[in-house]
């Protein structure tokens, strides 16, 4: 089977890639190896897919203790977010005061801050969400 045709043209790093399950259907993020339901069913079907980047609040937390590299962004949002049509992740909400985050709040995912993670720090995001334009 060959590589599909946007996995070729398109920079992932600008996108959210998934996997989806040959054998269940079952779409994960970050992308998997093996499906968690199917295990051994499901090698050599797993299939890489585009994300939607426009995801709903399910929940969130303020982090106030950041590590160290968060200095200059604390407080801010963690969120559960529920991306369109496949399932839900968990990353920083930017671009809002944490105050302004909200359950149900649409959000649309960024890629701007790829790139200025700290050797040392244990979190590391490739990708934020920040309210979506119909949001603000
Ligand atoms: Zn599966």
């Amino acid at each position: 089977m060959g590589i599909p045709r946007f996995w070729r043209e398109t920079p992932s790093r600008y996108n959210l890639i998934g996997t989806k399950c040959g054998n269940c259907g079952m779409i994960h993020f970050p992308p998997r190896v093996v499906c968690p339901s199917c295990h051994r069913k499901s090698i050599g079907k797993m299939e890489r897919i585009h994300l939607s980047s426009q995801g709903t609040v399910v929940s969130y937390s303020i982090v106030h203790d950041a590590p160290h590299s968060f200095k200059m962004q604390k407080p801010y949002a963690i969120a559960m977010i529920e991306l369109e049509g496949c399932c839900r992740l968990t990353a920083p909400i930017i671009d809002c005061d944490p105050s302004e985050v909200k359950i149900g709040m649409k959000v649309e995912a960024t890629f701007r801050k790829l790139g200025e993670q700290e050797k040392d720090d244990v979190i590391h995001y490739g990708y934020k969400f920040r309210p979506a334009r119909s949001e603000r």
